[in-house]
């Protein structure tokens, strides 16, 4: 495999930083030759501007610059969104013990130096870009693997797992801030009679369709949709009174209805329809956040009781 080319087969960017115009066109010329692509800045300052702009997979950095050196720019670097995962290599003085130590002080995670010896720098550079794809691979990988550990596969809303974490987490900031949160449990009207009568696959095919349709219908970053059981959905809402809980259950049921699942054998309706529960609670100090499930529960009970297709509420607390 060509090293010079990332995985989706664009040549690797090399950012050269130093102020001497003569270097910066040596580099050029000895890397453009191995199949790099290059751009250059002449001090610290103009080298985090192209940085931002071009998102480089290396930067090759000259120690000592006017305006603003590289131990300046590089420290600037670290405090950047992918800076600190894009590697530099310093460009420091010949014997300069100083300027090596501070090379690796301020970030550098490797150095040459001048007069640069281009056998060992093109050895340098390919070892840092070859590290720095698979860091990149490493780290895509393991977004992937947090996104399978907390989104259920069928219906691509959060599962159980992320469900409790995000609920033990948000009940416990509402016990600290004394304010409510809102949870809306709903459940598909009739199932198991939706399965017998278009079989299983059918049945996940609705199910997916009906999590997105609660997934789409929720406006906050702070919602949570998930996927509570079988074909039971949940909706966390933190910071949200019962008022607001009550009439976005009502949005889902009726965004549900407007899917116009055909459900013939549906005693309630000709389509797929839900029931909900919506329950409120200002948690106490040490208290369990079951409580809001076990409340929204008994609210759903309700609403099939009733005669399904509709929204229940209960709330505790000041309402
Ligand atoms: P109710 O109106 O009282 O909620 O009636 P229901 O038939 O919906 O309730 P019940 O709990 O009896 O049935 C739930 C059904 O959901 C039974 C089960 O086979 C089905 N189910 C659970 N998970 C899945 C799934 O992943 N895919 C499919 N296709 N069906 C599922
Ligand atoms: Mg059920
Ligand atoms: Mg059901």
């Amino acid at each position: 495999m060509n090293t010079t080319f990332a995985e989706n087969k664009s040549p690797a960017l090399i950012l050269i930083v130093d102020d001497e115009q003569f270097i910066r066109m040596q580099l050029r010329l000895a890397l453009e030759r191995e199949g790099y692509q290059i751009a250059e800045a002449e001090n610290g300052r103009k080298a985090l501007n192209v940085f931002q702009q071009l998102h480089p997979d290396l930067i090759l950095l000259d120690a000592i610059m006017p305006d603003m050196d590289g131990f300046e720019c590089c420290t600037q670097l670290q405090s950047l969104e992918c800076g600190r995962s894009t590697p530099v290599l310093m460009i420091t003085g010949l014997d300069d013990q100083e300027s090596v130590d501070r090379a690796f002080e301020v970030g550098a995670v490797d150095f040459v130096t001048k007069p640069v010896h281009w056998p060992v720098l093109r050895q340098r550079v390919k070892f840092l870009i070859e590290q720095s794809h698979l860091q990149k691979q490493l780290e895509l990988a393991h977004r992937e693997l947090q996104r399978l550990v907390t989104i259920d596969q069928l219906t691509q809303v959060s599962n159980r797992r992320r469900f409790e974490e995000y609920l033990t987490q948000e009940w416990q900031r509402m016990a600290r801030e004394q304010l409510p949160i809102s949870m809306i449990l709903s459940d598909i009207d009739y199932f198991k009679l939706y399965n017998d009568t278009y079989g299983h696959q059918v049945g996940d095919y609705c199910l997916q369709e009906v999590a997105q349709c609660i997934n789409h219908s929720i406006k906050r970053p702070a919602d949570v949709v998930a996927r509570y059981g079988g074909e039971e959905f949940a909706v966390i809402l933190p910071n949200t009174e019962i008022e607001g809980a009550i009439i976005l259950a009502e949005i889902i049921c009726s965004a549900v209805r407007e899917l116009k699942i055909p459900h013939s054998s549906s005693p309630v309706s000709a389509s797929v329809t839900i029931s909900a529960g919506v329950a409120t609670i200002i948690p106490k100090p040490n208290s369990n956040y079951q409580e809001v499930i076990i409340l929204a529960d008994k609210a759903l009970y309700q609403a099939k009781l009733a005669g399904r297709d509709r929204i229940k509420s209960i709330s505790i607390g000041k309402y």
